[in-house]
């Protein structure tokens, strides 16, 4: 089916309107409609090839949220008028070791990103959700629950997930101190999960201008990660700290604040090294790690988690049009909090 979409052509160019193939619903296929598709800095990343893995062109968009429109013969869990969603990933192996464990995103055989991924259908690249619409077998398809503004929750198909599943792994809750870095789309989600798990949040932030939002959104308290006096006061009283940042910065300075045996984990993505002094894991002993994503269940649990607890994404809806200066926005770090395209613009 010939779908509208928007494309980046290639790393310098900007990006622009595409005709994509989709295939007919297969057996066990939701199509959906899409009606908000949120923009991650990750999509900038691949777009301008910061990770040397883009093949263009490249439809970014990996936080899907529509209106299911036909599903294939055996589809079981939704019918034509259901709200529905697509995260980061559209298939995987689905039985090795990773996948039998539901950690899909670390399939062994490779896991099937929902763009720019191997499409064991098209034989081509997959296309992600800045398209008006996109079939996704059944078994990669997300429940929203009712209640949840479709707008505000599509971001929690990459930010939400991306940082409720670290959070939950080291075990942010009552009586444990835990950091967020960054306040962007990723850092507004970990502040709000780290907040309603019972943790004590402390957002770090190198913008003064967001100490107010940071606090509005959850955190305990705010530190403008520039004043070394401020972040001084917090050295080695951390159980853990979640590093959101998308560029080049000093993992030092946060493992520093690090207790004994706690953990910094690292989500935000910045292309090159970043460059760590032994000695700031060394004493006292700390871990310095890294998530990625989350697996499909635990996608299901965090927006279940979601709908329990009145959870939803602080956004900026742009019309398909804005994308490119979305992006330069991003990259000034003036985003409140989330970018969300209303894929109506891409049909006007
Ligand atoms: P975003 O909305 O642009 O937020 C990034 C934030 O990082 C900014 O708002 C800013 O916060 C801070 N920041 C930016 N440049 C900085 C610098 N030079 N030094 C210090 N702080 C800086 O991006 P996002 O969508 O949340 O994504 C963040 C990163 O996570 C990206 O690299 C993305 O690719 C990656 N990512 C990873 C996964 C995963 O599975 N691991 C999933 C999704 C995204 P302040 O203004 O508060 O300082
Ligand atoms: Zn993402
Ligand atoms: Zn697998």
């Amino acid at each position: 089916m010939p779908t509208k979409a928007f494309a980046a052509p290639s790393a310098t160019a900007p990006l622009g309107p595409l005709t994509i193939d989709r295939r007919e619903p297969l057996p066990t296929d939701v199509e959906i409609e899409i009606l908000y598709c949120g923009v991650c800095h990750s999509d900038l990343h691949f777009a301008r090839n910061e990770w040397g893995m883009t093949v263009f062109p490249v439809v970014p968009g990996h936080e899907i949220l529509g209106r299911v429109t036909r599903v294939g013969s055996k589809v079981s869990r939704f019918k034509a008028g259901d709200t529905a969603a697509v995260g980061c990933l559209v298939d995987s192996c689905r039985t090795c070791s990773s996948c039998a464990g539901g950690l899909e995103q670390f399939c062994l055989e490779g896991s099937v990103f929902t763009y720019g991924g191997p499409d064991k259908h098209s034989g081509g690249v997959t296309h992600g959700g800045y398209s008006e619409r996109i079939v996704c077998d059944e078994a990669f398809t997300l429940k929203v629950p009712a209640g949840l503004d479709p707008a505000r929750a599509a971001p929690l198909l990459c930010a939400g997930i991306t940082t409720y599943s670290p959070l939950r792994k080291w075990g942010a809750g009552k009586g444990r101190k835990v950091g967020i870095v960054g306040l962007g789309g990723l850092g507004h989600m970990g502040v709000k999960f780290a907040h309603a798990l019972g943790a004590h949040t402390v957002l770090f932030t190198t913008s003064e201008g967001k100490v107010a939002d940071g606090k509005r959104l959850g955190a305990d308290e705010v530190v403008v990660s520039r004043d070394t006096d401020a972040m001084a006061r917090h050295t080695g009283s951390f159980d853990l700290i979640l590093d959101t940042v998308s560029a080049d910065h000093d993992l030092n300075a946060y493992l520093a604040l690090l207790k004994l045996d706690a953990t910094l984990v690292l989500v935000g993505a910045p292309p090159g090294p970043q460059g760590v002094s032994v000695f700031s894991l060394l004493m006292p002993r700390r871990n310095l790690a890294g998530s990625l994503i989350g697996g499909i269940a635990e996608t299901q649990e965090m927006l279940d988690f979601c709908g329990k607890h009145g959870i939803v994404c602080d956004i900026e809806l742009i019309r398909m049009q804005q994308i490119n200066e979305a992006y330069e926005r991003m990259l000034r770090s003036d985003v409140k909090y989330r970018f969300v395209i209303d894929m109506a613009s891409l049909k006007a």
